[in-house]
């Protein structure tokens, strides 16, 4: 292993790119170990003291999973893993609006639930070879010919051929480029809660209740543990704070397995809560030399469970470019221009589900439902096909080893 003094020297003895990485997420680590697999140099900054292990749950569909297995990455991933054999979406009294099965191809087949923390603690034992910088940020970047500059807040200055912004929707690397403003954040207007509780209720596939206003899901994980999350649209002024109790009150009416789940939610339970925010428009790179990845690029709207896996396969993208042995800035622009129309479909959708998940007018609610129900299942499953095959396919092209 390197030590951090080492690093600030030039690194001209290795013939392929020395790439920095701003942050140790799930974007951040898939691509520490992409550009590992390919024999690159990395340096990742971190700036909390270790991996975070916080979070609640996450689903990896199949787009997610075929990423992963290029990255190989999927071996230490999947033991963490509960397979999904199915979801379903309902409305408030359980009647089924969609279901997503197994069937009739692979691309449902592959639909697994994980802990945030184990999937993060995964990745990170998988890039043992890379440098870390816990508690660092960066504080300046300069860009000066062929070289990155960074100097970080230990008052090191690192040298690199590229500079890759995996630092989350709040990205310094992209607004220290673009200027805070640029492209801006805006709220969904929607506040989210989540936490990880015993599975009771033996659940074996993932359910989502569509009340008007609010959704609830449910998602079994490995261990017996179920993942809950509850979507409302950000309440006015004066309206009830959202409270385990308030909830309780408010989701009451739900058949099960959502009735059981809150009849055994203890009010102390420990929660998490967000309102959800996204970029105002996907930002894939901000200097020929500076790549952005993930959140840091392109943060969107839980609704279709795509935020990672967008990631995941931004990191499989940029790490076979990288060393397809073109200039790194071919590279960067190579990425842009692949990645460009996939990540602003997925973030333009997944925005679109969560307007129509989050409808609270009751007869636009009941208008919706039914047609969900009338939908034929073919044409239900194009729909799902069309927004996980084009990662799937992605990553079948991109082999890192060949
Ligand atoms: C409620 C909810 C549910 C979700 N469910 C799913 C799901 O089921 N499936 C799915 O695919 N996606 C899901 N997502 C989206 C997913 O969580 C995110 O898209 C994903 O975590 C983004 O990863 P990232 O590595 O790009 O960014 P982040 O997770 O934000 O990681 C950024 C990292 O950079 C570090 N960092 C930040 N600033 C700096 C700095 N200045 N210097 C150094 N380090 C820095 C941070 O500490 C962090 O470690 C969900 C999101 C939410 C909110």
């Amino acid at each position: 292993m390197k030590t951090p003094e080492q690093l600030s020297l030039p690194v001209n003895q290795s013939p392929k790119p020395h790439v920095l990485i701003v942050g140790a997420g799930i974007s951040g680590l898939c691509l520490t170990k992409g550009l590992l697999l390919t024999g690159h140099r990395v340096t990742v900054i971190e700036k909390s003291p270790q991996i975070k292990a916080l979070g609640a749950g996450i689903m990896l569909q199949y787009n997610a999973v075929c990423a992963l297995e290029q990255l190989e990455l999927w071996t230490a991933v999947h033991p963490h893993t509960l397979h999904l054999p199915g979801f379903l979406v309902c409305d408030s009294q359980g009647k089924a609006l969609s279901s997503y099965l197994p069937e009739p191809t692979e691309a449902f087949a592959k639909t697994y639930s994980i802990h945030r923390g184990h999937l993060l603690e995964a990745l990170y034992q998988s890039c043992s070879d890379a440098q870390f910088f816990f508690a660092c940020q960066p504080q300046e970047i300069l860009c000066e010919g062929e070289k990155v500059h960074t100097r970080l807040s230990n008052r090191q200055t690192i040298e690199s051929d590229l500079v890759v912004g995996a630092d989350g929707i709040h990205s310094f690397v992209r607004s220290h480029f673009m200027g805070p403003r640029e492209p801006g954040i805006r709220s969904s207007q929607t506040i989210c809660m989540r936490m990880v509780t015993e599975n009771h209720q033996k659940l074996d596939r993932g359910f989502e209740f569509w009340a008007p206003a609010q959704r609830l899901g449910l998602v079994p994980l490995q261990g017996e543990k179920l993942y809950s999350y509850w979507v409302e649209n950000l309440p006015q002024e004066g309206e009830q704070e959202m409270t385990i109790l308030a909830l309780k009150e408010r989701f009451s009416g739900l058949s099960d397995p959502a009735e059981s789940f809150f009849a055994h939610l203890e009010s102390e339970a420990q929660v998490l809560q967000h309102e959800l925010i996204e970029l105002r428009r996907p930002q894939l790179s901000v200097h020929p030399r500076v790549a952005l990845i993930g959140d840091a690029a392109h943060a969107m709207t839980p609704n279709l469970g795509q935020g990672a896996a967008q990631g995941i396969e931004d990191a499989l993208c940029l790490a076979y470019l990288v060393h397809q042995g073109s200039e790194v800035q071919e590279a960067v622009s190579n990425y842009q221009r692949e990645r460009k129309r996939r990540v602003k479909q997925v973030w333009a959708q997944s925005r679109k589900v969560g307007q129509l998940g989050q409808l609270s007018s009751p007869w636009l609610c009941k208008a919706r439902n039914q047609m969900m129900r009338m939908m034929p299942e073919s044409l239900a499953y194009r729909g799902v096909a069309s927004l996980l095959q084009p990662g799937a396919e992605m990553a079948k092209r991109m082999s890192l080893v060949a």
